[in-house]
């Protein structure tokens, strides 16, 4: 079974510089099914990178056992991956314009529906590779104007005809951790099970539009135009897995992500070989709105009350924010009864920072609109 190297040169953003996407494919070009992975769309989120590279390393050593395709981008963000100012690597957003790297995805869903108009017929799975087709019609039209955005054409060139497409970001200080569709749920269960997810968020529309979603939103909507014809309602896999925090990035922990990746393989086809009994999922999926933002009152130190992974009762004090002219603590509330999913890492806040997120059972009133962080 073949693997190749494609290096894809990025538009040039200023005079003397090159940059490129390297994408690294196992097995035959147009295979079936086909899985994408990708690391580090977040610059400075690397725990991707380890996990892809010990999955490569298995791949490397028995390439026979690739069945479909597999196209893995270790480094999706070449572009925040040089943002360095002073030993800091900025790589969440475009230091260019300010942008999250991983929002502003195109919405492809009304170019590809022009060119589908009236070719739709009653054969479900030629509906499929139509739509595949015109969403890939729908990219190559895309002009893009920005260095940033000419990535986000060509990770969505590689990416947007897969049956599964991960992409491999970290919170913080975190647990494992999954974000994906409702119409995902529970075809994402046993991706869940074998990556030891302890928490599962679904949003059909997080806001933003971050790369997972471009994969998926085109569907439902493409579906509900369509509606007198078959079309699948989430053909790709895709999801945001959020491999624990940024400081872990560990042979050990990317060993075990790695080999729950291996596993998903095998059991969509991918790679031969029994993946095994699902292992039990920790806890249920739940809607995105479950998922609480804490949010800082005041600016100050962080004193942390509860270590990521504790079970939290609404009102238990999560953090406290210290007034270190004052001596004033400010205790910052659990909102529900849930899980501590993460902290931040950095242990000082402004006033409005995100400091933690708990994760509860149902969805919570007040979050509505942009449910992601909006840093
Ligand atoms: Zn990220």
């Amino acid at each position: 079974m073949s693997k190749t190297i494609t290096h894809i040169p990025l538009k040039a953003a200023s005079f003397g510089t090159s940059r490129e996407v390297t994408a690294i494919r196992y097995g035959a070009a147009g295979a079936r099914p086909k899985a994408y992975l990708q690391a580090s769309l977040h610059a400075d989120e690397i725990p991707g990178q380890l996990a892809l590279h010990h999955l490569m390393r298995q791949l490397d050593a028995a390439p026979e056992a690739v069945r479909g395709e597999i196209v893995i981008v270790p480094v999706a963000n070449p572009i925040g991956q040089a943002q360095r100012v002073r030993g800091e690597m900025i790589g969440r957003f475009d230091m260019d314009g300010g942008a999250n790297f991983n929002r502003d995805f195109p919405d492809l869903t009304e170019a590809a529906a022009e060119i589908l108009a009236g070719k739709l017929g009653a054969d479900e799975s030629a509906n499929l590779a139509l739509a595949r087709s015109a969403l890939g019609a729908a990219i190559e039209a895309i002009q893009p104007r920005t260095q940033a955005d000419h990535l986000r054409q060509i990770l969505m060139r590689l990416s947007h005809d897969a049956d599964m497409a991960l992409d491999l970001h970290c919170d913080e200080i975190a647990l494992m951790h999954l974000y994906t569709t409702p119409d995902l749920w529970p075809a994402a269960r046993a991706l869940a099970a074998d990556l030891g997810a302890a928490a599962v968020m679904l949003a059909r529309e997080s806001g933003g539009n971050p790369f997972d979603e471009a994969l998926t939103t085109p569907w439902w909507k493409l579906r509900a135009r369509f509606a007198a014809t078959p079309l699948p309602a989430a053909p790709c896999l895709a999801g945001t897995v959020e491999l624990r925090g940024k400081a872990d990035v560990d042979d050990a922990s990317a060993a075990e992500s790695a080999a729950g990746l291996y596993r998903t393989l095998q059991r969509m086809g991918a790679i031969a070989g029994e993946a095994g009994a699902t292992p039990a999922l920790a806890n249920e999926a739940v809607p995105l709105e479950a998922l609480d933002l804490l949010r800082a009152p005041i600016p100050g130190v962080i004193a942390r009350q509860v270590a990521i992974g504790s079970r939290v009762a609404r009102g238990d004090v999560v953090s406290d924010i210290v007034n270190s002219i004052s001596q004033e603590r400010v205790p910052v509330r659990a909102r529900c009864d849930g899980l501590v999913l993460s902290h931040c890492l950095l242990p000082f806040a402004s006033a409005g920072d995100v400091i933690a997120k708990v994760v509860g059972r149902e969805a919570l009133p007040d979050r509505k609109g942009k449910l992601l962080t909006d840093k």
